[in-house]
């Protein structure tokens, strides 16, 4: 159970006589709620530059300790840390093979034995090793559990008396749900766990139980593990995280994907879009910069009310396929037909020319059509836009466009949303103009993402 206590104090009726409608009021004071509850209310722990800081990793077998102790390690050594990794898993087999593999594929120095079965021994050499070759993050890995195993307990903390990490990191896969707060409790009873790490909150977990965790062990979680690769790893941040678990998207992390793209170099499309014009090729250039941004139910997850159902639908290959058809569509077309800035009276002029390019892109000459119907809506939309008068000025959203006016776009954006993914894409260029209006004072702010997840 979630130590959830929901008090009806947190609920500002005032606010909720000024016109906001109940479900967002009781959505906004969950929010609060479940964001206290990540905070144990302790600072999180952080390493000493020019220290020998040694982590120790806890946790249950395949909960992804031996990965998340290689991206940590990768983490650190990125910014300029001297650090090591230490194998003193001897319980399950291969353990200082997958260790060894991890650490030198991101040449980062190791220590482990396949013969030494004393896992206290190994982790004690390694951490003096380490030492006195002045190492600043020392990443002890341990052997895992199935569940509480008292030799295997035993064991732990052992390894932890002789060592005497300074930091203790407890990893969590986010799947685990109910039984987190047992299991973390068991954990903190036998050793001092300072730290949660949340792994694999890229699949369809929530995390839920990662605020069990946080109440059993009060300790921050201070990373999460997003994918089986190196990189797939991010500081935790407890916003975006609430969102998610609430399935109201991760408005931060997609703004920090948008400004990654640095579309705000494309002062062209900026221009073109203050007057209300949209061409063809920009949509294709859209479509492109979406493919680059990388995995796509990454993006998708973090767009409100758009993530998980549609994700565990497993049809991201699916969109991918769609966009990269629409785009091939679209290169059969002529520099005439990408450059007007009504490229589908273009083609209804002449339909001779979605003959030309259904055949040219061996499609049908209903998906053409399909292709201008989605470009219509969205050249309608960005029309909208550059109607509003100054919306672009100084590029800054938010300071020219009123409350009333940002809700008529939203309502706007609403209307042309339909499941099918090429209208979200779509719209990322509407998006990232919208993004930009909710990073500059909105952000965090659950009005604005109460609003946003109308969408
Ligand atoms: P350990 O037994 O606690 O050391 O767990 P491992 O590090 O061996 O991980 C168990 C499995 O989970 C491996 O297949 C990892 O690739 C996978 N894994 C670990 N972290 C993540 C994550 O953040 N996302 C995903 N998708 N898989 C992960
Ligand atoms: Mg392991």
């Amino acid at each position: 159970m979630l130590p959830l206590s929901m008090k009806r104090s947190a609920i500002d009726l005032e606010e909720m006589a000024s016109g906001l409608n109940k479900r967002k009021m009781i959505q906004h004071a969950v929010f609060k709620e479940l964001v206290k509850l990540v905070d144990p209310g302790v600072k999180a722990w952080t390493p000493t530059k020019g220290k020998q800081n040694v982590i120790m990793f806890v946790g249950l077998q395949g909960s992804g300790k031996t990965t998340t102790c290689s991206k940590l390690a990768y983490y650190y050594q990125r910014k300029g840390w001297k650090t090591c990794l230490i194998c003193a898993d001897t319980f399950r087999a291969g353990a200082f093979d997958q260790l060894k593999q991890n650490a030198t594929k991101a040449r980062i120095p190791f220590y482990g034995s396949y013969t030494e079965m004393d896992p206290v021994i190994i982790a004690s050499e390694g951490v003096e090793k380490f030492k006195n070759e002045n190492f600043e993050i020392i990443i002890v890995d341990t052997s895992g559990r199935h569940k509480q195993e008292d030799s295997l307990f035993e064991e732990m903390l052992q390894v932890a008396n002789a060592i005497q990490p300074d930091n203790i990191v407890y990893v969590m896969d986010a799947s685990i749900g109910q039984a987190c707060e047992a299991q973390a409790k068991a954990f903190k009873d036998k050793v001092d766990v300072a730290s949660v790490i949340v792994t694999k909150l890229d699949g369809h977990a929530k995390g839920g139980g990662a605020l069990s965790a946080v109440a059993a062990t009060k300790s921050p979680i201070i990373f999460i593990g997003t994918g089986e690769h190196i990189d797939d790893f991010e500081p935790f941040k407890t916003q975006p995280f609430i969102s998610k678990l609430l399935g109201m998207g991760d408005i931060e992390g997609l703004i920090d994907k948008v400004n990654e793209l640095k579309l705000d170099d494309n002062e062209a499309l900026i221009e073109k879009l203050k007057h209300g014009q949209f061409t063809l090729r920009d949509m294709y250039e859209q479509f492109q910069n979406i493919m680059k941004m990388g995995p796509f139910s990454q993006i998708l997850g973090m767009i409100p009310g758009f993530g998980t159902d549609f994700m565990s639908k497993g049809n991201e290959q699916e969109s991918m396929a769609r966009l990269k058809k629409l785009m091939t569509i679209m290169d059969s077309m002529n520099d005439q037909e990408l450059d007007s800035t009504d490229g589908a009276k273009v083609f209804s002029k002449q339909p001779g020319r979605i003959q030309r390019v259904a055949r040219g892109s061996g499609v049908s000459t209903r998906d053409v059509q399909e292709l201008l119907t989605q470009y219509t809506k969205f050249a309608q939309m960005v029309k909208k836009m550059g109607g509003i008068k100054g919306l672009f000025k100084g590029g800054d959203m938010s300071k020219n466009v009123s409350q009333s006016q940002m809700a008529k776009l939203n309502q706007q954006m609403a209307k042309m949303m339909d499941p099918r993914v090429l209208h979200h894409m779509g719209g990322m260029a509407g998006l990232q103009s919208m993004m930009r209006q909710f990073q500059q004072g909105a952000a965090g702010n659950m009005k604005g993402m109460m609003g946003f997840n109308n969408m």
